[in-house]
């Protein structure tokens, strides 16, 4: 029966693909069950008709003086501010729409500061881990609490040598075992060693509410479509003064106020100052303009409620799990720390490719195996060695061998009761 608790769970928010249908191995057809929102959630109905509203009348921003480049202007604009406002930015704080959190962390590193030191855990994402070619990049060891990530970012602070600018890059939520990281924490402990610090928030964001002013992070960047937004959007918003110095990450119309020849036949460019810096060619009007119709919308529902109906979800996928002979759930931080609704899992006696494969086929579910490009923290998860080489979708554990990767089932503010309930039917 469910628990008072439970009775109070509001329904699912409206997503795209409820009516997407999956021929089964066994005969007929299913409903799909997506639950692989880590990866890509659906577009919230909402989303979508805000998008459809919009769609006839895009038009160019920032050049056109007619109607529908003014309207198109508009609301890029407005959209900015929205996400600003989502975000808890600070006054001067700047909003740049990007591509994606890859995008938006390879736009940091291209405007590190001269000399500037990269900390990040080795348990990060690659996008969090990968970009800061070119800096010094200290990896930390995988902490097994919070607190011990917390203490291992000072010792490594205290201990850097010369003292010069540091930035600070970690993740909000794994998007491998699901687990919240101390955010506000580390954010206190990178800047009273006078470093700054960036939010990895893909995971977070569209979970949690993410404040810049309340975790008193100095950057943030997510994307849409794990946001609800599945239209090539993504945003780094946060402190203007390296973006504003920094030379522009794209270069060419849109990112230049006045380009003149010189006498001896260079060019010369001033740049603008702003998010338009780095916002080079026409950027995606309408990915932005789903981004803020998103914000607004898991706003509006209030997190409160989604962090409620994602407990409830979690709890019955753990319960079933938890029943099943031989399962292992992956964690860093142990069984009772506060997650999001990602939980990767490996089965003993069973390759975890050849496990999600049988869930599609079988059940019409649409999960995820592999490394989950955070390779080092899965090889550690799985009791194997980090320094391990090998791809995502890594090659079938001989007998009696560990495995080389894991199951994970994700999901999020769309997905109902029965989704997760033939998750746990299937794998009992
Ligand atoms: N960080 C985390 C924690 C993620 O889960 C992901 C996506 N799996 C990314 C960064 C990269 O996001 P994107 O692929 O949208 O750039």
């Amino acid at each position: 029966t469910a628990s008072g608790a439970d009775r109070c769970v509001r329904a699912p928010l409206p997503v795209l693909g409820r009516d997407v249908t999956v021929p089964l191995v066994t005969g007929g057809e299913v409903a799909y069950a997506a639950l692989d929102y880590a990866a890509s959630a659906p577009a919230l109905q909402r989303v979508w008709d805000d998008v459809a509203a919009y769609a006839p009348y895009y038009g160019s921003v920032h050049r056109g003086a007619g109607y529908l480049s003014q309207l198109s202007t508009d609301l890029f604009e407005n959209a900015r501010r929205t996400v600003a406002e989502f975000l808890g930015c600070r006054d001067g704080d700047q909003v740049v729409f990007t591509r994606s959190t890859t995008d938006s962390l390879n736009l940091l590193a291209a405007a590190l500061p001269a000399g500037c030191e990269v900390l990040v855990f080795e348990t990060e994402h690659h996008a969090s881990l990968l970009p800061w070619r070119g800096a010094r990049v200290t990896y930390l060891d995988a902490p097994r609490t919070p607190d011990e990530a917390v203490d291992a970012l000072e010792r490594a602070l205290a201990g850097r040598e010369p003292h010069g600018p540091a930035l600070v890059c970690v993740t909000g939520a794994s998007n491998v075992t699901g687990e919240l990281w101390p955010v506000r924490e580390l954010a206190a402990a990178a800047h009273a060693h006078g470093a700054r610090i960036v939010l990895d928030a893909a995971q977070l964001a569209p979970h949690h509410p993410v404040s810049v002013t309340d975790l008193d992070v100095d950057w943030v960047a997510f994307s849409g479509h794990k946001l609800y937004a599945p239209f090539g959007s993504g945003v780094l918003a946060g402190r203007a003064d390296w973006l504003r110095e920094a030379e522009p990450y794209l270069a060419g119309g849109g990112a230049s106020r006045t380009v003149s020849r010189r006498a001896d036949g260079g060019v010369d460019v001033e740049w603008h100052d702003g998010a338009a810096r780095h916002e080079a060619g026409s950027p995606n009007v309408i990915g932005a303009h789903a981004v803020a119709s998103a914000c607004k919308a898991l706003t509006e529902e209030g997190f409160e409620n989604l962090v409620a109906r994602e407990r409830h979800l979690i709890g019955k996928v753990r319960t079933g799990l938890a029943a099943v002979p031989g399962v292992r759930i992956l964690s860093l931080f142990g069984d009772d720390a506060p997650r999001v609704g990602v939980i990767s899992f490996v089965v003993e006696g069973w390759n975890s490719s050849h496990f999600a494969a049988a869930l599609s086929a079988e059940y019409g579910i649409g999960v995820r195996d592999g490394l989950f490009c955070a390779h080092p923290l899965v090889r550690i998860l799985l009791g194997g060695d980090p320094q391990a080489q090998g791809e995502c979708g890594a090659p079938e554990a001989a007998p009696g061998e560990k495995s080389l990767n894991a199951v994970r089932v994700s999901f999020g503010a769309g997905t109902p009761d029965e989704h997760v309930e033939r998750f746990v039917r299937a794998t009992a």
